[in-house]
């Protein structure tokens, strides 16, 4: 069995991630998506262990101090990682993870796994950012205010990635992504593992 891919996932808050990577795994059994801790208050209708865990600050900094993060990152007020034992087990039992995690994260995971694949999502317009944040309805206007001011910033690393997505029509977003699973899926090197039997077979004289 070859080992899974690890794919990151990175976007200003609101250009759509979290509803891309949802509709994505409901219909692919092969990934999965890595739920990160951090020290961020709970939104209504998050659930712990689901969404996020949620975590205190000491307990983050317990977590720091024994090295259980593959990565982390200070973002707005607040403290994401994500579980390097949970993410190197499931892509040691086959299966792909994503990591839905801000720029400063997926360069610190490209840099220890250089073969992981970036995707970045981004908006079709400033305008269409602030519309979302705002419609989504979970966050005060004030933490609003503050996504919006840090958008440029996390928007200006796409250059960083392999693969952008400008989330405008969601359904062909999503169509977008799933073509990178698939294709990242064909690649020689893991097709050669995949069909090692088949391969030798049919390069057998008869
Ligand atoms: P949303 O993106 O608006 O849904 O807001 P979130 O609170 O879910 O995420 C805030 C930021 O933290 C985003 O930039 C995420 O990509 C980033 N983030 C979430 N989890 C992680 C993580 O485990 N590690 C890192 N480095 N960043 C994370
Ligand atoms: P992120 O995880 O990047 O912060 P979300 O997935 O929470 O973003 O999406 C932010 C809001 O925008 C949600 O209310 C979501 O339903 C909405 N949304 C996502 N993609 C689209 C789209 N293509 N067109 C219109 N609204 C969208
Ligand atoms: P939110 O608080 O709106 O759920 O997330 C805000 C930002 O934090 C998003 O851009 C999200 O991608 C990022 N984020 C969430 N989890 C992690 C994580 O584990 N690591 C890093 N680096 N960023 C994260």
């Amino acid at each position: 069995m070859s080992k899974g891919t690890l794919y990151t996932v990175s976007a200003p808050s609101g250009a759509g991630k979290t509803s891309l990577v949802k509709a994505l795994i409901e219909n692919d059994s092969q990934v999965t998506v890595s739920v990160s801790h951090t020290t961020r208050p709970m939104r209504p209708g998050e659930t712990d262990g689901i969404n996020y865990h949620f975590v205190s600050r000491d307990e983050f900094v317990e977590m720091l101090g024994r090295a259980a993060f593959l990565e982390h990152a200070q973002v707005f007020e607040n403290f994401y990682g994500t579980s390097k034992a949970w993410v190197e087990e499931t892509l040691a039992s086959g299966r792909d993870v994503i990591l839905e995690i801000d720029w400063q994260g997926a360069a610190q995971v490209r840099k220890q796994i250089p073969e992981t694949v970036g995707i970045f999502i981004l908006p079709p317009s400033q305008q269409a950012l602030q519309e979302r944040l705002t419609g989504r309805g979970q966050d005060a206007q004030s933490v609003i205010d503050k996504r919006m001011a840090q958008a440029i910033n996390e928007m200006s690393h796409y250059v960083e990635t392999d693969y952008l997505i400008i989330n405008d029509d969601f359904t062909a977003a999503l169509t977008e992504l799933r073509a990178i699973l698939v294709a990242e899926r064909q690649r020689l090197a893991r097709q050669q593992v995949e069909h090692a039997a088949l391969l030798q077979s049919l390069l057998r004289k008869q």
